[in-house]
């Protein structure tokens, strides 16, 4: 039987909503059900109070706003559902993303969005942190120092840096390369999500604590994390090293390389026999 809302409760379901998908958040997930995202917490009508924080800005309104009424009628999807082609749909993801002012890094000192770069149609990604200054200045992930060393890695696993889909958690350069916030993880990490979600990668490989800790919602050490499989929205996950670790703890490559062959393995690749260096 359709359950009718009060107006009210449908007033502020309606703009809470609108302010969801500002932020690029349109999948909501009951809580328990998926890792990362709960159910948004509705209060009541008499206390409500859209939360918009005055260093949250969300998206212009240049965009036209839903009306309240389709919100619930046509349905609270997201500008690329529908869209099957990965490559158009990561189009629209970048377009929504926009000239991002969404969290306070726009006014850091970023010089661009780094986005991600890679196969469209890739079968594994690799998630990392943050962009660094290299990858500020060239907006690209992993072009640095630790981009060289996870080309190394690629290359080790007998494929290249354009057969796999590279991103961040965040994609703006946090000031002296500081760990990102949380705010400013969950703020953005809804974009990385809907670009996995428009790959479809067979496997994810989440590079270092914070990447593995913002995906599965774990707050855990590297240790507990590594040597096993998780399951993130239908999509295998593993965690490995971040490759910044690995150029100050070089004797930590081999185990990388174990992660690295659990994911060949089930991936169905052949598994070289030489190692990375
Ligand atoms: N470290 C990251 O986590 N990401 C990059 O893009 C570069 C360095």
């Amino acid at each position: 039987m359709p359950v009718t809302l009060d107006p009210q409760l449908k007033r502020a379901l309606a703009e809470r909503l609108r302010y969801y998908n500002q932020m690029g958040i349109y999948d909501f997930y009951r809580r328990g059900a998926g890792p990362a995202i709960e159910e948004p917490q509705v209060e009541q009508p008499s206390t409500f109070q859209p939360e918009v924080r005055e260093e949250m800005t969300p998206r212009s309104a240049a965009k036209p706003l839903p009306p309240e009424e389709d919100l619930f009628v046509v349905g609270n999807s997201k500008p690329e559902a529908g869209v099957s082609d990965p490559v158009q749909a990561l189009k629209i993801i970048r377009e929504d993303l926009g000239d991002c002012t969404r969290c306070p890094l726009h006014k850091q000192g970023r010089k661009q969005i780094v986005f991600g770069v890679g196969n469209p149609k890739a079968e594994l990604m690799f998630i990392g942190e943050a962009p660094g200054a290299d990858e500020d200045i060239q907006g690209e992930p992993f072009v640095g120092r630790a981009g060289q060393l996870l080309n190394n890695m690629i290359k080790a696993m007998g494929i290249r840096r354009e057969d796999v889909y590279i991103a961040n958690i965040i994609k703006c350069r946090p000031p002296n390369n500081r760990t990102p916030e949380r705010d400013e993880c969950e703020t953005c990490s809804p974009f990385l999500m809907r670009q996995i979600a428009a790959i479809k990668p067979k496997a994810i490989v989440a590079l270092g604590s914070v990447a593995a800790r913002t995906l599965l919602a774990i707050n855990a050490p590297m240790s507990e994390f590594r040597g096993r499989w998780y399951d993130f929205r239908g999509t295998k996950l593993a965690v490995t090293y971040h490759p910044a670790f690995l150029l100050r703890d070089p004797r930590q490559k081999k185990e990388a390389w174990k992660d690295l062959q659990m994911v060949m393995k089930e991936l169905g690749w052949e598994v070289p026999t030489k190692t990375m260096e």
